[in-house]
């Protein structure tokens, strides 16, 4: 081994270097953040090994983080040192860690934003956390000193100007853990101050986890509370939100805050927030998803999945039981009674929030569905047994619901009382199933229909065929039977083709569509569209097709039932020409365009542009 290598930098390191460099952005002071944030890190997993493995250097070493800015002299450049007792690094640590950006998501938005040049690089600076490199916004140079865990490691340094290049060397280091030495820039001195230092603590890093002292000051700078245990009644908002950001370091309010103490059945104090975006920032602080779980005050799992089902995975926070011992393990976790009566409590205390977030601000809550909704759908369809939970928390568009979304609860109370089923309909938009001719006998009978227009919703429907002892109904069904009709009403649609001529109609939709459909015959429920497909009644997850669909997998149109209403204008017509002109080529285009069009508004057509030379031919023979 050489005394000293040189290494080059990554392609993105370089250019996430190059913007902090060059960046004139305000808030420098949050270097600080970044480096206590890894520090703190270093730090847990060093509490995470330690909990099963003793045989490591200075077990008894206290966690805590050190800052300092030492005395240097009257034309030395200034300088300031964070020291952690972390679980260190090797020199090949040092070497993978600090000259890669892991998170390819990051490098992909690097690379992403080398060619857009639009980009303010001071917005990726506040927006994302910069990790590690935002060190070089203040530093001339930078020396990470680090001493592994692992006995037999001998201490490393690497050291870089924030170039191109870093380079590693041996270095003296008797103690377990990380230093960062920092050379401070001209323009940056101000930094190596402790009394500064202190304040940048107190802003960003107040809600760390381990002590930090700054200089020989023996109190520590920030207040590393456990907001959680507090009364919420004595909890600022403020206060929650700087907490969620320094745990998160997502800089975006949470959806939802939910803070709650309970003694009974099982102790727990928990603070738990619903982010505001299902996708976290490139270098969000959590890595993974779960709940941070304490017991007395001493953190016993990171990422805990136990405690809230996959659905609610969206979930981050922390949970604090005196009931649960010290050594409870992961496995235990799953097996455990005190675990489970937690879980409960957490999950009841979840969904209690999520409606009344509903109820009391829909607006939020709608974000929240936009966002989350898909997540309770997936829910569904893995764990059919949560049904009672997830379907309160549902919200769709429908026929009534003016814009605005909707519950299947709200439905319900809608629902007149010679209504006994709920009624849904399938499609791509809210524009196209507005116009389905299946919602002409609900208009006419003024029923309620939900509009099913998510791609995930043809696979949550052999889920959801039962909310409160009512069932769910495709309108596309066959043999739904509707409320009956006052007769005042059913007596305006009296002007229908006699049944011969009808008749001749259907046997040419029969002899032109063939075997793509598997019957053809009068409506009784159409009013404003001349034909509609439905399902037969035999033929098994019809929805599926449409999931077969968006997946683009062997897809095949499904054979239909096709419908044909009687009294419309466009059936007349066309009886007219089946009787007077039989041959008219109008006859078999027109009927195969219907059929077209009413696959495009069922959301089952595989590739619509194939019907424009056929619309092209008829607009010909219309201005002909
Ligand atoms: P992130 O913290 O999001 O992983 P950073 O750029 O902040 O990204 O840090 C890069 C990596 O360097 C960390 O993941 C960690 O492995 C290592 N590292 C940084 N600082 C320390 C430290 N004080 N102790 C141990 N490892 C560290
Ligand atoms: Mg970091």
């Amino acid at each position: 081994m050489t005394a000293q290598d040189s290494y080059n930098f990554k392609t993105e390191v370089k250019q996430l270097l190059h913007i902090l460099v060059h960046s004139l952005y305000k808030d420098q002071d949050i270097f600080l953040r970044e480096l206590i944030s890894n520090a703190s890190d270093a730090m847990t997993r060093m509490h995470f090994e330690m909990l099963t493995n003793r045989d490591v250097l200075d077990p008894d070493a206290e966690l805590a983080i050190r800052i300092e800015a030492p005395e240097v002299g009257e034309d030395e450049p200034k300088r300031i040192i964070i020291k952690d007792t972390g679980i260190g690094m090797t020199k090949d640590e040092l070497v993978t860690n600090l000259g890669t950006i892991a998170q390819s998501g990051a490098r992909e938005f690097l690379a992403k934003m080398g060619e857009d040049a639009s980009v303010d690089p001071s917005d990726v600076i506040g927006q994302f956390g910069v990790g590690f490199y935002s060190v070089f916004m203040i530093a001339d140079e930078v020396r990470v000193v680090s001493r592994s865990y692992k006995k037999r490691a001998k201490a490393a340094a690497w050291i870089s100007d924030g170039s191109e290049q870093f380079r590693v060397e041996a270095a003296d280091k008797a103690d377990r853990g990380t230093e960062i030495h920092i050379t401070l820039k001209k323009d940056a001195e101000e930094f190596a101050n402790e009394w500064k230092l202190k304040q940048i603590v107190k802003k960003h890093s107040d809600f760390v986890r381990y002590p930090v002292y700054v200089g020989d000051d023996e109190e520590q700078a920030n207040r590393q509370e456990s907001l959680w245990r507090k009364s919420p009644t004595k909890v600022e908002d403020e206060e929650y939100a700087q907490f969620y950001q320094q745990m998160t370091m997502d800089f975006e309010a949470p959806a939802a805050t939910i803070h709650f103490a309970s003694d009974m059945p099982v102790n727990v104090r928990a603070l738990l927030f619903v982010p505001a975006k299902r996708e976290p920032g490139i270098l969000a602080a959590r890595k993974e998803p779960g709940l941070m779980l304490y017991s007395h005050n001493v953190l016993i799992d990171e990422y805990n999945t136990d405690l809230l089902p996959n659905w609610l995975g969206f979930v981050d926070g922390v949970v604090d039981s005196e009931d649960i011992s010290l050594n409870v393990s992961r496995e235990t976790v799953q097996s455990n009674r005190i675990m489970r009566q937690l879980s409960k409590t957490v999950k009841g205390r979840v969904l209690r929030e999520l409606k009344k977030l509903a109820k009391d601000e829909p607006e939020k809550y709608a974000g929240f569905w936009e966002e989350f909704g898909r997540a309770l759908k997936e829910g569904l369809a893995t764990d059919p047994m949560a049904k009672d939970d997830i379907l309160p928390l549902f919200r769709y568009y429908s026929s009534k619901s003016d814009g605005e979304l909707t519950s299947l609860d709200e439905y319900i109370e809608r629902m007149p009382e010679s209504q006994k089923e709920i009624y849904y309909v399938l499609g791509d938009s809210v524009k196209s199933v507005a116009n389905s001719p299946h919602l002409d006998p609900f208009k006419a009978r003024e029923l309620e229909v939900l509009y099913w227009v998510d791609a995930l919703d043809p696979f949550v429907s052999p889920m959801l065929t039962e909310y409160k002892d009512k069932k769910l109904r495709n309108v596309d069904d066959a043999g739904l039977e509707l409320p009956e009709m006052d007769e005042a009403e059913e007596a305006e649609t009296e002007d229908a083709l006699p049944e011969a001529e009808f008749n001749q109609v259907i046997g040419r939709f029969v002899t032109t569509l063939g075997e793509r459909v598997t019957e053809v015959r009068e409506s009784k429920v159409l009013k404003s569209s001349p034909i509609r497909l439905v399902s037969p009644e035999d033929e098994v997850n019809r929805d599926m097709q449409r999931v077969q669909r968006y997946l683009d997998q062997n897809y095949e149109v499904p054979k239909k039932i096709v419908e044909v209403n009687r009294s419309h204008a466009l059936i007349g017509n066309l009886a007219r020409l089946v009787a007077d002109h039989p041959d008219d080529e109008r006859i078999n285009l027109t009927i195969e365009q219907l059929y077209d069009s009413a696959l495009v508004q069922e959301g089952l057509h595989p590739n619509p542009t194939e019907m424009v030379p056929r619309i092209q031919q008829l607009l010909e023979l219309a201005t002909a």
